[in-house]
């Protein structure tokens, strides 16, 4: 008596499933009642789902009680792989294999799992797990799949052999049991000789291709070349028939007789005679057309991206590195990295339907104008776009590129019956292909991106390697500072304030130095505007106060008949920072100096046009008895009117006025002008005022004439350790260094 699989087939194979093509045997799950809660995803309700999904898609002989219980088992896995801490998507491949081994063999049924899954598990877990599990489950299926034919294909290989061992090829079609896998089989067996010429095939064979046996018997091997046959088949084909093989597989088109393509699985065997020598080619051939479209549009899933059908991340990323792995020396590669300016705002305000609707448009603007042989655009994240160049011809036809992209962009769209223009900004990247790796080349292409963004948007930038450079080195030191100043890496040189009248010493100012242990003596250009960046400011301006006041006291304690002022810069962030006026004078307190010995610089940018809380502080530490001066005057915005009302005892005046004044003969005499008028207004106001950037005698003379108070710079002496000072201070006068 056969079996109820048996049974079934033949019922489906003569036509007789039920009205749903659905086998009896697989009877429907009952239908969900119309109202549900909201569906959280549990194993039983998934299993439900899949259930009805691929009930009558295979022949399994599994009731719909034991079909349900089954699939609850595997989406309970599923299920917690899409939830589990660390992700594992072979759990996907198991449950695939898993499909198979319950007789779940026919396209139908993986294609209408993957919807099911696709549906339940969207909102499951991490969004990237659910495509993994689903391709995972697909590999899983097609590898379980091959593995069962291989066997079945291994038992008709057998039967063959077996015929061989009797000697005569003639004798096949007396051998009983080849005859009865050859005429039963489920998949096409085709034998041919050595010439190529059909012997015989089986009636599964004549299905698939569309022939007859007979038509079959009149055709030879050859006739079978198809143009999308994998390179090597007949190189192959050529070496079995020599004896130099025994078998190979792999999947091969046929044209049936009709025209259409059937896909095909393949084992090709050579069969000896009794000596040894090459005699026929058994060929066993699956029809595996469905599952060759199902691959081919999972493929095709797993490389585009759904919205504009661009080929994905993934594909450009395969698509580059197979250019890289293939190039030659001189072959070169190019990359433009696009990103839409702005375009979260249009998300945020128009609604993400909109900015949908606004990429696709930007998507086959860019598809339509950028479409040169060897160029590729790729959709790479939200409002991300690649082209890809091969074969570059140079940054010129990159930067062209960029320029066509940036046009294909800013053409209007119709959004919601408004037109709109958007902008993008590009990062190009263009270099020799064996330099470089995919990684290195994209990750250029985000920091250019990065640039063209920081330089206000809707242009391209091109990737410039020493401007990368410096901006590494820029980012080590900045990540280097917060640590180098636990180490004590910073010290702080002092240089001379002068009083002209009598070249008498009557401060100094505080200058921080980072004794960098690679770099070596690091100026604050290279890192007060990165700690100003980074806040470090705060607790760096902190550090340098302390011990500007901590070396004043030690001075004062040593000359106390002189009177020192310290002149301590502070940052824009330390003065809006409410708390520098309680350090301050906590600070002044610790070192018992005397407030008045002490002055703070302040830009005019930190004391200009501010009003509430940073004028307070002002204010608070002035009232300290603290000096305040604000430090290169004139480069800023100079609201003369508004300094009056603040409580700022000095000026000093920028190095760039001063330097007007240094060519001996003729200082230039708009700013010999300018000096003299700033340094009356400052009088007027009772404010002193100080020259930076001195470098010669005749500057300091003309300084004098001007009626200036003090000045700094190289004629005096260069910023120095605070033994050099002590040096001053015993000769009290400040020598003009003879080397300047
Ligand atoms: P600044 O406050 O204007 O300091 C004067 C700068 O002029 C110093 O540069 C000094 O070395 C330089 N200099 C002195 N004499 C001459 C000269 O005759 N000719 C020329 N061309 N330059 C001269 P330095 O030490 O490199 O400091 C640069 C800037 O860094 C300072 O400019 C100041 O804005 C900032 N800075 C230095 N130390 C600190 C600090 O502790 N905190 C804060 N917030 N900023 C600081
Ligand atoms: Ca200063
Ligand atoms: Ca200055």
């Amino acid at each position: 008596m056969p079996d109820v699989t048996s049974q079934v087939r033949a019922r489906q194979e003569s036509g007789s499933a039920g009205p749903d093509g659905e086998v009896a045997t697989v009877p429907a799950a009952q239908p969900e009642p119309a109202v549900r809660a909201a569906p959280g995803p549990t194993p039983e309700r998934l299993a439900r789902a899949w259930a009805r999904a691929i009930a009558g898609t295979s022949f399994v002989s599994m009731t719909p009680a034991e079909l349900r219980s089954y699939l609850t088992g595997l989406a309970a896995r599923l299920l917690s792989a899409a939830t589990a801490d660390t992700f594992e998507a072979s759990v996907g491949f198991e449950v695939g294999v898993a499909l198979v081994k319950a007789h779940f063999t026919q396209p139908a049924s993986l294609d209408h799992t993957l919807r099911v899954l696709t549906e339940q598990l969207s909102d499951v877990g991490e969004c990237t797990r659910a495509p993994a599990l689903q391709s995972a489950l697909a590999a899983g299926y097609a590898h379980a799949l091959r593995e069962r034919t291989l066997a079945e294909q291994e038992e008709i290989r057998a039967a063959a052999m077996l015929a061989r061992s009797e000697a005569e090829a003639a004798r096949w079609a007396s051998e009983a049991r080849f005859q009865a896998v050859f005429a039963g089989a489920v998949i096409g067996i085709a034998i041919a000789d050595i010439e190529g010429k059909i012997v015989d095939v089986n009636q599964t064979t004549c299905d698939m291709l569309g022939y007859t046996v007979d038509e079959f018997r009149q055709l030879t091997v050859d006739e079978f070349i198809h143009p999308e046959d994998a390179p090597g088949i007949w190189d192959a084909y050529r070496a079995l028939t020599r004896g130099e093989r025994e078998h190979f597989r792999l999947e091969k088109p046929y044209y049936r007789k009709d025209g259409q393509i059937v896909w095909t699985d393949l084992a090709v065997s050579l069969i000896r005679d009794q000596d040894g020598q090459p005699r026929y080619v058994v060929t066993m051939v699956e029809d595996i057309t469905e599952r060759h479209h199902l691959q081919t549009r999972l493929r095709h899933q797993a490389l585009h991206d759904p919205l504009t059908q661009l080929p994905n991340r993934t594909l450009f990323f395969e698509r580059l590195g197979q250019i890289l792995d293939d190039a030659d020396d001189d072959a070169r590669v190019g990359v433009c990295y696009l990103d839409v300016d702005g375009f979260k705002m249009i998300n945020d305000t128009l609604g993400h339907d909109m900015g949908d609707y606004l990429l696709l448009a930007v998507a086959r603007q860019l598809h339509s104008s950028i479409s040169g042989p060897g160029q590729l655009v790729a959709r790479t994240g939200g409002d991300e776009f690649v082209v890809l160049v091969e074969r570059s011809a140079g940054p010129d036809q990159l930067v062209e590129i960029a320029e066509a992209a940036l046009a294909a962009v800013r053409a209007p769209v119709q959004l919601g019956g408004h037109e709109i223009t958007v902008s993008a900004s590009v990062g190009v990247v263009e270099r020799a292909a064996h330099t470089t790796s995919a990684t290195e080349l994209m990750k250029a292409a985000d920091t250019t991106l990065h640039w063209a963004k920081r330089d206000g948007k809707n242009r391209w930038a091109l990737f410039d390697a020493d401007r990368h450079a410096r901006e590494v080195t820029k980012f080590e030191l900045s990540a280097g500072l917060p640590a180098a100043l636990e180490r004590g890496e910073f010290l702080v040189e002092y240089q001379p304030l002068v009083r002209l009248e009598d070249e008498t010493v009557m401060g100094v100012e505080a200058l921080v130095r980072w004794r960098h242990p690679k770099l070596g003596l690091l100026g604050p250009d290279r890192f007060i505007e990165l700690s100003e960046e980074t806040g470090l400011i705060v607790p760096l301006g902190q550090w340098v106060l302390g011990e500007a006041c901590r070396q004043a006291a030690a001075w004062r304690q040593q000359y106390p008949d002189i009177d020192l002022v310290t002149s301590v810069n502070l940052a824009v962030r330390q003065v809006q920072d409410p708390s520098i006026v309680a350090e301050v004078s906590a600070i002044l307190e610790q070192t018992g100096l005397d407030p008045g010995s002490l002055q703070l610089e302040l830009t005019e940018s930190a004391v200009m046009g501010t009003s509430g809380r940073p004028l307070e502080t002002l204010h608070a530490l002035a009232r300290l008895g603290v000096k305040i001066a604000i430090d290169d005057f004139g480069t800023g915005y100079s609201n003369l009117a508004y300094l009056r009302s603040l409580p700022v005892h000095s000026l000093k005046l920028a190095g760039s006025f001063v330097a007007g004044l240094r060519p001996p003969d003729c200082p230039d005499p708009v700013d010999k002008e300018i000096v003299a008028t700033l340094i009356k207004l400052a009088h007027t106001l009772h404010l002193t005022v100080t020259a930076e950037g001195v470098e010669t005698r005749e500057q300091a003379a003309r300084l004098r004439t001007l009626g200036c108070d003090t000045a700094q710079g190289w004629h005096y002496a260069m910023p120095g350790p605070p033994e050099h000072v002590l040096a001053l201070l015993e000769s009290s006068v400040c020598q003009p260094s003879p080397a300047i």
